[in-house]
């Protein structure tokens, strides 16, 4: 089944609004068959959106839209859907009292403009949306589909696991594409090249290396006529790379540092805190992204200056010796935050962020230090000289770091990238 996409809305093509929609429905194709061949953003204009679904139906068996269903006059995706096809919208009553009892919900009347979102043509069907107000359309005529669905990503998701998803799955598919994502951490790329060798340059199921943030992930894609035998591809495959992989695989699929990080110490029911200078409270940023963080998660310090260190309770004639970036001082952060804070680990990283060089010290250097109560250790890292880079990379090794020791492993000494 060939498809594409439309993100229809004009803050889209303003550069105002950062498209996460297609990208969203773009993963989520492969796995159902479904053959995506274009994406393309479209402004709020009746001629342009016409002539996107016009062309659509050309080239496509299915277009998946988002955005555009509100009540607004903007929202032109029903209007330009019908016109495309030669249809009239007809006001359906059903969604009519659907909207009409939301409204009566939130303790008002429905607006008039909003008898727009009950409209209909003879071949689209509604498709149910219980986190807005406006239903999606699910459209088949002349051997085409088109899935118009709202712009608001939460919406668009709902709609698309609870009711899309489920309909395309019943349909006769193509050959489905199926991924496993493993995420590697603390060996470079050239190295991880030579480890799964045996496993590179096939077609499928083909393995790609893709250096990101967090390290170096292994992502394994095979093409089947069903998913059990995608999967049955993927598996030995799979089995093997972790095996000649194994110390530095920290995580799959859409599994984050704080995501494993996050369940290790709640499932040990250990707590932590961390300082942290060049990160600038990134790390402390990531570990609260994480639903239910306050249950290990004690708190950060930040000291961006020798004397918030001094006030923090890093002792200061270890700064005056070392130096604010050194082995010594990173240790001595994890240590005064786990034993200020009582906490079972202590995670403390300071580092050059750059523009400019600190005490002598390179862009990029970073200390990371682990303190578990009995020991502490610390990593050296040399990071790419990218302000933003470097703070994201030092958050995510420190993480990964901890991750391992959780699981019984050693810190790795040091890295250089
Ligand atoms: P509404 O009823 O909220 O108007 P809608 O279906 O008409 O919904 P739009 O008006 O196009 O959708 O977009 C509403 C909001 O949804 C946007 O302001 C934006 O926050 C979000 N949104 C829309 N399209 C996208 C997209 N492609 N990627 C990410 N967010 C989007
Ligand atoms: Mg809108």
């Amino acid at each position: 089944m060939k498809a594409e996409l439309l993100a229809i809305g004009t803050e889209l093509l303003m550069g105002e609004l950062a498209d996460t929609n297609s990208p969203f429905l773009a993963s989520r194709l492969p796995p159902l068959g479904i053959d995506l061949q274009w994406a393309t953003l479209v402004g709020d204009d009746p001629e342009q959106l016409t002539g996107a679904f016009v062309r659509g139906l050309e080239r496509s068996d299915v277009i998946f839209t988002t955005g555009g269903l509100g009540p607004t006059q903007d929202d032109l995706t029903r209007d330009c859907i019908a016109r495309a096809l030669g249809e009239e919208t007809v006001v359906d009553p059903a969604l009519v009292q659907r909207l009409e009892d939301i409204f009566r919900s939130r303790g008002t009347d429905m607006p008039p403009r909003n008898i727009k979102q009950a409209q209909l043509i003879p071949s689209a069907e509604a498709i149910p949306n219980p986190r807005g107000t406006a239903p999606g359309w699910w459209v088949e005529t002349k051997g085409r589909i088109i899935v118009a669905m709202p712009g608001p990503p939460v919406e668009m998701q709902g709609m698309w696991q609870d009711e899309v998803a489920p309909r395309l799955l019943k349909r006769d598919r193509g050959q489905v594409i199926v991924t496993r994502n493993i995420k590697t951490n603390g060996l470079s790329e050239a190295l991880v090249d030579e480890l799964i060798s045996p496993w590179l340059g096939r077609e499928n199921p083909y393995l790609g290396i893709y250096a990101k943030p967090d390290g170096i992930h292994l992502r394994i894609i095979a093409k089947a006529t069903d998913p059990e035998n995608a999967w049955a591809m993927v598996r030995p495959v799979e089995t093997g790379v972790v095996e000649a992989m194994r110390p530095h695989v920290w995580g799959f699929d859409d599994e984050t540092p704080e995501q494993v990080v996050g369940s290790l110490l709640a499932a040990q029911q250990k707590t932590l805190a961390v300082m942290e200078t060049c990160t600038g409270g990134q790390l402390a940023s990531s570990i609260t992204d994480v639903p239910g963080a306050s249950a290990y998660f004690k708190g950060s310090v930040t000291p961006y200056s020798k004397e918030a260190k001094v006030a923090a309770g890093v002792d200061a004639s270890i700064i005056e010796h070392h130096g604010e970036v050194s082995e010594e001082t990173a240790r001595a952060m994890a240590q005064t935050v786990r034993m200020t804070l009582g906490t079972d680990y202590g995670l403390g990283i300071t580092g050059v962020a750059g523009p400019t060089e600190i005490e002598g010290h390179p862009v990029g250097l970073v200390f990371v230090a682990l303190d578990d109560g009995n020991q502490v250790q610390v990593q050296q890292h040399r990071l790419p000289p990218r302000r933003v880079t470097i703070k994201r990379r030092a958050a995510a090794a420190a993480l990964i770091e901890l991750a391992r020791v959780l699981k019984g492993g050693a810190m790795n000494a040091g890295r250089d990238d």
